[in-house]
């Protein structure tokens, strides 16, 4: 972003206090702080009984419910097996405890290389920008570390940027979170202008839900920031079912590629939420048809109150051949898993 031009000073003037925020809160964070976070409240919009539903107050407790109005509005009414839902809903077999599931399963701790930036890849590091998120998917590994303070902002990121400058190696920055663009426009435009200083950075990466969740995030100001950046650019969103996109993500996704941006999606394989061939096809047809092509298909990651969501390695390698047989090449995602420290995401 551009800052205003200073307006010029009348030498007797007093200086006009500089507002430390916009005054104008932008819609999406409007309808992001809106969120319905309330169990009972969202089978109520969905005419479910809460009885049915095997609703964990635990697991709500631990890692609470929050979800956008219009992620709700794509949910099929009176629906418990709703692919939508499942991915949202605290439930009881959260709180079950599974051998192997446990706090940190992808072995982030060990490849920290500052407070936000993980490099464990060649070429590539990952930077956290944010451990907020506009939605708690109920699979996901930050729903041990919901308030992770370990993120390169905090210092308005002159230590994530410092350690991307002394490693040459670094060609590619992935913001990550958390979702990155849960930080408002301003900040992100602040982080990419440090950045732009560094001069081994080749392409740019941003992994986020956030257009599929809450595609008003796409606005005119994200759009001007994607559009004025030095480098290259992809733009991993995030859909697991094809019930995801709507018209209002589709419009979302063509403005994103509007700037230039290369669309990717990565999705998770989810018992009772994709866990078909014709789940899956439909995901990587409905997602060409906006404009992203099929990226990863990710093997879950095994963290603690997540076991009910796991596909078997079988099962997933099955499911995977039948999707290849059945879509155009182009169409079919990596099937891939997570392996502490591995060179990279390692095909099942
Ligand atoms: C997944 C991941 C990447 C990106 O891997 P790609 O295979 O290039 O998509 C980079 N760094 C970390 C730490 C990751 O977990
Ligand atoms: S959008 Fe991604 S980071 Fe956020 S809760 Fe869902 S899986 Fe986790």
């Amino acid at each position: 972003m551009i800052p205003a031009a200073p307006l010029p000073l009348q030498p007797d003037a007093p200086l006009a206090p500089v507002p430390a925020t916009p005054t104008t809160v932008p819609r999406w964070q409007r309808l992001w702080r809106e969120a319905v976070r309330d169990p009972h409240e969202l089978l109520g919009l969905l005419g479910l009984e809460a009885a049915a539903a095997g609703i964990s107050a635990a697991a709500a407790a631990q890692f609470p419910l929050r979800v956008p109005a219009g992620f709700v509005a794509r949910m099929r009414p009176g629906d418990l097996a709703d692919p939508l839902l499942r991915q949202v809903l605290p439930v009881d077999d959260e709180q079950r405890i599974v051998p192997g599931f446990g706090l940190d399963a992808v072995g982030d701790g060990a490849a920290k290389k500052a407070d936000g930036v993980i490099h464990k890849y060649r070429g590539r590091a990952l930077l956290v920008a944010t451990g907020s998120c506009a939605v708690n998917c109920r699979y996901c590994f930050r729903r041990h570390f919901p308030y992770a303070e370990e993120t390169a902002a905090r210092d308005g990121w002159s230590a994530a940027v410092a350690a991307i400058a002394a490693d040459p190696s670094i060609e590619e920055v992935i913001l990550s979170g958390g979702d990155p663009l849960s930080l408002a426009t301003p900040k992100l435009a602040e982080l990419t202008a440090q950045l732009a200083r560094v001069p081994h950075i080749k392409r740019l990466r941003i992994h986020s839900r956030l257009p599929i969740v809450l595609p008003e995030r796409v606005d005119a100001a994200l759009l001007q920031w994607l559009s004025a950046l030095p480098w290259p650019r992809a733009f991993v969103v995030h859909a697991n079912h094809a019930n995801e996109f709507d018209a209002s993500v589709d419009a979302a996704m063509a403005a994103l590629r509007g700037t230039g941006a290369q669309l990717l999606n990565q999705a998770v394989l989810l018992r009772g939420v994709n866990d078909s061939v014709e789940a899956l096809a439909a995901l990587c047809e409905r997602s060409f048809a906006a404009g992203v092509l099929p990226y990863y298909l990710h093997q879950l990651d095994r963290v603690a109150g997540t076991a009910h969501f796991e596909v078997p390695d079988e099962q997933a390698r099955g499911l995977h051949a039948a999707l290849a047989a059945r879509l155009s090449g182009y169409l079919v995602p990596k099937l891939v898993r997570e392996i502490p420290g591995d060179t990279g995401k390692r095909p099942v």
